[in-house]
């Protein structure tokens, strides 16, 4: 059983690069297996190594962030994120701070907790646990996942956004054991207390053995003269939770945001899973996002392109002035340095880049056609005016 490597590493969630070098080169000198005589030595240099090429590099450590220790080693076992298909673009790493945003965290018992009490019982209990069945310990609660959809001001601004997410509890009357504390309990006789079940088959190729979670007292290894009326048995009742998350500045559209403990309640007092909000961004009018950067069009006359002119843009602080020099083609793109999409986790904006559209009139008078004319004949070109450009002219005077 692995640990998280944050802890593995000592460092914390948002910790820069730099720190996470310096906390590997410490373990490494440490647990090296040349100069240390931990017994265990081994293991924890190659865990510490493991962890600082997963942390130091930006792809995977967002994958890592996302998905949490236990899926992301699965998935790296089933082929790695070497592909970069893992999470998504950009550079999510560390979200660090968001963990416990949402006030509470741990449940009752459970004392209110951060982060760290997951990864000490998933270090006591956790792989043995699930197992073969049998009696388990406290057991973290599956993760959530929910969406929330903000406009691209929230995301370039960063935003606080409440929300709600269905979400079981543990059950108030009977603190999810599933029966109320007056009931009287028994050694279950299926499993004699074991939790566990074994059958064994003979089939043409011998016997099979086989050992399964007891069916009767679905692997407590106990039954109780009388279920909770409030949860049926199960621990957990439906629910609705109000939470409010932090979106940092500069999120993009895809990207997930981990709640640590506001996931589902953990069974026999294990901690919560945690919640992953998948952020979506709302189509802007003006603006296209490419990355950290914007895009806007700008329609222009053909006089204005020709002589130069200066056009408002808008932009998500506000509209700015940009000359337009002469001799503009249509589909030139300006560039405004630092009015794009705010960095994830860095510092500085994208651009904001304007492309220029020069727009042919679709109607026009009288005297602006004879000007246009005369503008064409002037250069040596021969115009002829198309019969239906008459008809419109026509129907707009
Ligand atoms: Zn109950």
């Amino acid at each position: 059983m692995s640990e998280d490597f944050y802890s593995v590493l000592g460092v914390s969630r948002d910790a820069s690069d730099d720190e996470i070098q310096q906390a590997y080169r410490k373990k490494a000198a440490k647990y090296h297996p040349d100069v240390s005589d931990d017994p265990n030595a081994d293991e924890k240099f190659k865990q510490a190594k493991q962890a600082k090429e997963v942390l130091t590099d930006d792809q995977k450590r967002q994958a890592y962030d996302q998905m949490g220790h236990e899926r992301f080693e699965q998935a790296e076992k089933r082929g790695g994120f070497d592909g970069g298909g893992a999470g998504g673009a950009g550079g999510m790493g560390g979200m660090g701070g968001m963990g416990g945003m949402g006030g509470a965290g741990g449940m009752g018992g459970m004392g209110g907790g951060g982060g760290g009490l997951g990864d000490i019982f998933e270090q006591f209990f956790g792989g043995g646990a699930g197992g073969g069945g049998g009696r388990s310990g406290p057991r973290q609660g599956p993760d959530l996942r929910t969406d929330l959809a903000i406009e691209l001001e929230e995301a370039h601004e960063g935003v606080e956004k409440q929300f709600t997410v269905a979400r079981p509890e543990t059950c108030p009357d009977c603190g999810g054991s599933g029966h109320p504390d007056s009931a009287d309990a028994e050694t279950c006789p299926e499993c004699e207390g074991r939790g566990q079940t074994t059958q064994v088959q003979q089939t043409p190729l011998g016997r099979v053995q086989q050992t399964q979670t007891c069916r009767r007292c679905e692997g407590e290894g106990t039954l109780y003269s009388e279920t909770c009326s409030t949860c049926t048995g199960d621990g957990q009742i439906r629910n609705e939770a109000t939470l409010s998350v932090e979106v940092p500045p500069g999120i993009r559209d895809g990207q997930s945001l981990r709640m640590e403990r506001e996931g589902a309640p953990g069974e026999n007092s294990g901690p919560n899973g945690d919640l992953l909000i998948e952020i979506s961004i709302r189509k802007h009018p003006d603006f296209d996002r490419d990355g950290d950067d914007l895009a806007h069009r700008a329609a222009i006359s053909f006089p204005q392109a020709t002589f130069g002119t200066t056009v408002e843009v808008p932009t998500l602080d506000g509209s700015v002035e940009m000359d337009i020099p002469s001799a503009t083609q249509s589909g030139e793109t300006f560039r405004l340095e630092g009015k794009g999409m705010p960095r994830l986790r860095r510092r500085g904006n994208g651009d904001l880049f304007v492309k220029v559209q020069v727009v042919t009139p679709e109607e026009m008078n009288e005297e602006q056609r004879e000007a246009l004319e005369a503008f064409a004949e002037a250069g040596g070109e021969e115009v002829e005016v198309a019969e239906g450009f008459f008809e419109k002219i026509k129907s707009s005077l």
